[in-house]
């Protein structure tokens, strides 16, 4: 096959910056991605962003299926070149994020993200596996290394955050190689990292997901407040109350959100849900 540069000058392709466009060419991190997300004969892909389809065209050679949504339906004719013999793969023109995932799921069955996603959704992406996907059986992304850090940080840095205690609920997030911004084209301003996340349901058992997502976005609503203020503002209860929640979760009187590990969070949410302030 030639070149990708080759192939999407042939078709006159012309980037566009608002969907993320960076794309890989090196035929050894391609297999090294692919490697990384655990990728073998047996395992179903569904991949965010096909591009040029280089990365699709990898993993088609190592998985059972690939399955790649694209917003740009101009990059048909160069995927057409680029996936030609890829028999396994197939690709889907559509926006991710309005993609209607449980029909998705009903076609692939049990699966496996593996992406190079587009910078500007990387979260919203990441958010709709954690929160909406039931047959999701991991993640492997590339990011820009300073979310792959948030994605990894722990409890009490400044990178800890709403999307962290979010991916812990499902697993550890791994980086499990980091990429430097020479290895795109074009050339992003930033390096990269990418991350694999392995879910597991049940990984830390709290009674409503719900509730934990609303004990989230109340520990990290204003990081320089104590948790029994940000519980007052989140719930609009009094503070004695909130003490009581603190202390049946066994969380420490004017401690902040931000240093909570998911546990204690989920400790936090079932409180709040056996009290019947959250559902
Ligand atoms: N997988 C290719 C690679 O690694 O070379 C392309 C990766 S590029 C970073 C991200 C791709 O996602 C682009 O081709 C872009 O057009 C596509 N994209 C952006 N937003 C999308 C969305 N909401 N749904 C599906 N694809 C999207």
């Amino acid at each position: 096959m030639e070149d990708i540069r080759t192939i999407l000058i042939k078709h006159g392709f012309s980037f566009k910056k608002q969907f993320g466009q960076n794309f890989l060419t090196d035929g050894n991190l391609l297999d090294a991605i692919v490697r990384d997300a655990g990728v073998d004969g047996q395992t179903t892909v569904l991949e965010i962003g096909a591009g040029a389809g280089a990365l699709t065209r990898a993993l088609s050679a190592a998985a059972k299926k690939v399955v790649a949504l694209e917003i740009d339906r101009t990059l048909q004719p160069v995927l057409a070149e680029t996936l030609a013999g890829c028999e396994n793969a197939e690709v889907i023109f559509r926006d991710f994020m309005k993609a209607d995932l449980p029909a998705l799921e009903r076609e692939l069955g049990a699966y496996r993200v593996v992406a190079n996603l587009p910078y500007y959704v990387t979260t919203p992406v990441l958010m709709r596996f954690l929160e909406e996907a039931a047959r999701c059986e991991g993640v492997t992304v590339m990011v820009q290394e300073e979310v792959a850090e948030r994605f990894t940080a722990a409890p009490g840095t400044a990178e800890y955050g709403a999307v962290t205690a979010a991916i812990a609920l499902k697993g550890e997030a791994v980086i499990t190689r980091r990429v430097p911004r020479t290895m795109f084209y074009p050339r992003p301003n930033v390096d990269s990292a990418v991350v694999r996340i392995d879910f597991e349901e049940g990984r830390i058992p709290v009674k409503s997901k719900s509730a934990y997502r609303a004990a989230v976005r109340c520990a990290f609503l204003s990081r320089r407040k104590t948790l029994e203020n940000n519980l007052m503002n989140a719930f609009r209860i009094p503070r004695e109350q909130a003490k009581a929640v603190l202390s049946e979760a066994g969380i420490a009187d004017m401690v902040r959100g931000e240093t909570l590990p998911p546990e204690a969070l989920a400790r936090l949410a079932d409180v709040l849900c056996g009290r019947g302030i959250v559902t």
